[in-house]
This record gives C-alpha cells, sequence and structure tokens, in this order.
C-alpha cells in the first residue's frame, strides 16, 4: 500500500524540530513527503495552542478536510503537538473525521498508533487518543470537580474522557485513548528530510519548562523541565555536522536553564557550549530561548570566549511594568532586565538581543505599556516579537484576572509598539551599509520560492548573520547550506540586502 504523508507546522522551534523527526521517523518506515494535503493518505497537523489564533487555523484547516474524508475515508488525519495535548478528546467532538489526536509527550508511539488505524477497516475505525498526564496541574473548575491528579499510566476504552470537563457531558464515546506516564523524550534519529535550510539544525537541549509564567499555556502541554544528557546531544550534534550541518541552535523554552546531572556533576548551559564547541566541521552554535533570570556571568563569558558561538540572545521580557510583571508571574522587575542587559553589553558588547512582548495583558493600563515602551526605546532590540495577549484556557492568568483590556486597544498597542521597535531595528541595520558580513545561506528568498525561480539560474537567496539577521543577495541555488561573505549594500527594518563578495 502506497504511503504518502503531508504534515502541516504551525508554531515555534519545537514544533519545526517535533516535524522533522516525526516525518524523518516516517519516512524511514517507509511514507514518501508529499506537498498537498490533496495527494496525501496520511494528514497530520502539528499545533501550537500558544495563542488563540493558531488554533482558530487548525480548526479550519481540518474543517476544510472534511469532504476530502467523505470521499476518500481511507484517508488518515492526525492531530499532533500542543493543541492535542490541550484539546484532547475535544478535537473528536468538533472534528468528527480526525482518526488520531497525539501529545509531544507521546510521539514516539506515532509510527506504531498510524499503523494500528490503518489496519482498520476505514468504516470500522477507532479514532485514537494518546496524551501526556503526569504533572498536569488541575484547573480551578476540575479541582472544585474532584477531578483527581492521576500521574500513572492508564488505558481507557469508550468512556468519557475524566478531565475534559466539556466532554464528560457528550455520550459515552467510542475513541479509546492511552494516558502516559509523561512527557517522554523523542530522539529518533536524525534524517535531512523536512529540515528548511540544508546547512542548519536544531537540536533539544530540554523538554517541557517549570516557569510558571500565568499567561502561557507551554507548561501545561509540555510538561516539566528536562534537559538531555550533554553526551547525547554532543552526539547528536556530531551526527548532524556529519550530514554537513554547519550550524546547530539548541532548544529550550528556558535553555539558559540547562542543568544535566547525568555525568555526577552539574553541567550547565556554558559547560554545555563549550564541551560542543570543539566538534570538527561544526561553524556556528546558537540557543534559544533565555530567560531573563538565569543569564548568568559564565554563560556570557562562554558567548565572549567560544569563537563558533553566536552573539545572539533571545531574551523576553514580555513587559515594561513591574506591576504586570507580578501578574504574569515572571520572576524578574524591568529594573532586574535592565541590570540583565547592562551586563550583556559589556560582557559581549557586539551581541545582538532580540525580545519578546505581550500586549493588552490583564490590567495593563496606559502607564504600564508606557514603561514598556520606555524599555523597548532603551533596550535597542535587533527585533521584539509583539503578542496581543490571547487568554489561553488552562493558564493560572483566566482563573486569577479579567481580560479586560479591549481587543482594539490591544491592536493599537501592538501597532504602536511594534512600530517604535521596527524604527530601532532600520537603525541598527545602518552601520551594517557597505560592510561585508559572514552568512549561512539558508536557500531561495521568500520571494524567490514565490516566484518559482529555474533552480538553474541565480535566485534571489536568504541567510542569516551569526547575529541572526537576515540577508538576501542573488547567486546560485546550489550555494544552500553553505557559508558566504556578502557586502550589505541596503537595509529595512528586517532584512540587509548585499551582493556575494567575490573577492
Ligand atoms: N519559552 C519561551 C519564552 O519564555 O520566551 C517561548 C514561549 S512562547 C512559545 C513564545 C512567546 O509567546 C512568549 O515569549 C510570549 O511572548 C508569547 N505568549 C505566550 N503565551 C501567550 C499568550 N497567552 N498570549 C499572547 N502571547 C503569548
Ligand atoms: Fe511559557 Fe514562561 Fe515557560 Fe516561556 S518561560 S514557555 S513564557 S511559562
Amino acid at each position: 500500500m502506497s504511503k504518502r504523508l503531508y504534515i502541516h507546522t504551525v508554531g515555534c522551534q519545537m514544533n519545526v524540530l517535533d516535524s522533522e523527526l516525526v516525518a524523518a521517523e516516517l519516512v524511514e518506515a517507509g511514507y514518501e513527503l508529499v506537498d498537498t494535503p490533496g495527494r496525501a493518505d496520511t494528514i497530520l497537523f502539528n499545533t501550537c495552542s500558544v495563542r488563540q489564533h493558531a488554533e482558530d487555523k487548525i480548526y479550519s484547516a481540518l474543517g476544510r478536510l472534511k469532504h476530502l474524508k467523505e470521499y476518500r475515508p481511507e484517508t488518515i488525519i492526525g492531530v499532533l503537538g500542543c493543541m492535542a495535548q490541550k484539546d484532547q478528546a475535544a478535537i473528536f467532538r468538533r472534528a468528527a473525521h480526525v482518526d488520531l489526536v497525539v501529545g509531544p509527550g507521546q510521539l514516539s508511539r506515532l509510527p506504531a498508533l498510524l499503523e494500528e488505524v490503518a489496519s482498520q477497516r476505514a468504516s470500522l475505525r477507532q479514532p485514537r487518543l494518546e496524551v501526556s498526564l503526569y504533572g498536569i496541574a488541575r484547573s480551578q473548575e476540575e479541582r472544585k470537580a474532584g477531578v483527581p491528579l492521576l500521574g500513572t499510566s492508564s488505558v481507557f476504552r469508550g468512556a468519557a474522557f475524566p478531565h475534559d470537563t466539556a466532554c464528560s457531558r457528550a455520550p459515552r464515546a467510542a475513541w479509546s485513548w492511552h494516558m502516559g506516564d509523561g512527557f517522554a523524550a523523542y530522539d529518533p534519529p536524525r534524517r535531512a528530510v523536512l529540515r528548511p535550510s540544508p546547512g542548519a539544525a536544531m537540536v533539544r537541549a530540554m523538554f517541557g519548562c517549570n516557569q510558571g509564567c500565568t499567561y502561557c499555556i507551554v507548561p501545561r502541554v509540555r510538561g516539566p523541565e528536562q534537559s538531555r544528557p550533554a553526551a547525547q546531544i554532543a552526539a547528536e550534534v556530531r551526527g548532524l555536522v556529519d550530514q554537513g550541518c554547519l550550524e546547530v541552535t539548541l532548544l529550550g523554552q528556558a535553555v539558559n536553564r540547562y542543568d544535566d546531572r547525568s555525568e555526577g556533576r552539574r553541567l550547565r548551559l556554558a559547560d554545555l557550549l563549550e564541551r560542543l564547541h570543539p566538534i570538527d566541521g561544526l561553524r556556528r552554535l546558537r540557543f534559544v530561548t533565555n530567560h531573563p533570570r538565569h543569564v548568568t556571568a559564565e554563560l556570557l563569558q562562554a558567548v565572549r570566549d567560544l569563537p563558533k558561538v553566536s552573539p545572539y540572545l533571545h531574551v523576553p521580557a514580555q513587559s515594561g511594568s513591574d506591576r504586570i510583571l507580578r501578574r504574569m508571574r515572571r520572576g524578574h522587575t524591568a529594573q532586574a532586565y535592565r541590570e540583565m542587559l547592562q551586563q550583556v553589553r559589556q560582557i559581549v558588547p557586539a551581541a545582538a538581543v532580540t525580545s519578546d512582548f505581550i500586549v493588552g495583558f490583564c490590567g495593563e493600563t496606559e502607564a504600564d505599556f508606557q514603561e514598556t515602551v520606555d524599555l523597548v526605546r532603551w533596550g535597542r532590540f535587533k527585533n521584539s516579537f509583539i503578542f496581543k495577549y490571547s487568554p489561553r484556557p488552562l493558564t493560572p492568568a483566566v482563573e486569577l484576572y479579567a481580560d479586560d483590556v479591549p481587543e482594539a486597544v490591544k491592536r493599537q498597542r501592538n501597532n504602536d509598539l511594534l512600530a517604535i521597535q521596527n524604527a530601532i531595528s532600520l537603525e541598527e541595520n545602518q552601520p551594517l551599509l557597505g560592510r561585508r558580513v559572514e552568512i549561512l545561506v539558508e536557500g531561495p528568498s521568500k520571494a524567490a520560492r514565490r516566484r518559482q525561480a529555474d533552480r538553474r539560474q541565480a535566485v534571489q537567496l536568504a541567510g542569516r548573520t551569526a547575529c541572526d539577521r537576515i540577508v538576501v543577495f542573488d547567486g546560485p541555488p546550489h550555494l544552500a547550506g553553505k557559508m558566504v561573505d556578502v557586502v550589505i549594500e541596503r537595509a529595512d527594518a528586517f532584512t540587509l540586502f548585499g551582493r556575494k563578495d567575490e573577492g
């Protein structure tokens, strides 16, 4: 039987990496990757729950597949990742044509689950739900309803799902599910399948998050923090370099909390960077995302002293108001963030720093917002990702506070902050004009991909500097995955434009 797989991914770099690993494992198991759902017999959505908008898009995409499932009932439709873990059985209620719901802690079970679903006759198919239960806090509503905090592995068949209160009102369902003990590590062998850029790869340093920011769904859907053993990470990086990767980005929700004790002593992120740095053939080492509370002098000294480590730090501040930061339970004040940034500039003066901000969080006044504006002006970030607060069910914030900033105000603050940040980004790019920068070429730029250029001719290529600046220039497609020197001729807020330096 032919097995043609289409994967649609939304969300953060963790999800991009999970999709790459899932695709690699399934290709190994005989699947062929296709680029449209219409050509596939297995369609997987790797989902994100961080904001409502990301979920809405997935439910719309699922809705569009209803007819396809009607005329091709043997097509398997699966929902993976954070939304799978958050909504669980509710996904079957909103999209009854879904066959499989698998949380991020159960991805290693995916090949077997797909086999199981495929082996059933289409008419008798029993949808499968695989999610983690360990470490999941109950909401106030669940606690009041006496829903137990389950911590052991359980297999349920055909009964209502215990902690989905919306579902427990639904009739006994005809799906079966399994709840694992926890969020299992998912480390299948690496293959270049689905890797967005041939020369760059992401490597997971940590799973989960313990930070408990009140607005954030991540700890709930990705479980508690776990650091991967340094030896395992080093072996994976060596393997990737053997496959031609020049750049590795270590991933963790708060990656600077890396804490591996598998070798009888504590290895922190600085130690991990030192361990990976000597790997022959590795040219660049990066790490994201950093929590401001855990940016240490040792880490910054490692960034300064290890030439392969990129002078690039993504350190989200979220807000410039102490009152809002307290409500967010970020564990730092605006002043502490400023001091952290001063230390970065002292130890690694050339570092590019980027941040995330949430505007319109519960109770945010105009004065609070102005404090965020002040921090953005003062911080002179290379760029910032700015989000309108999106209340997430099951997070502490929805229980503690009212989502009381009107949507129009959120939108206005978002636009205002973005305009201020963009003006700073443009100014920060000016000193690069006329300079030669080394970039790792990722491949055709977005514009070139849209034009579907002839692959033999020069196209507009895009790559990144060590500081994570996007550079586009014209060159032959075979440069993808290579390091190239480019002279910068023009800059806007987001992109540097240049020509390949032939000298
Ligand atoms: N662990 C990373 C961190 O701490 O920065 C990334 C977490 S999250 C996937 C990426 C960003 O989404 C956060 O930094 C935050 O700015 C934003 N975010 C998280 N929850 C949000 C929410 N409920 N509404 C709006 N933005 C949110
Ligand atoms: Fe979410 Fe905060 Fe953890 Fe980042 S550090 S994943 S924002 S809880």
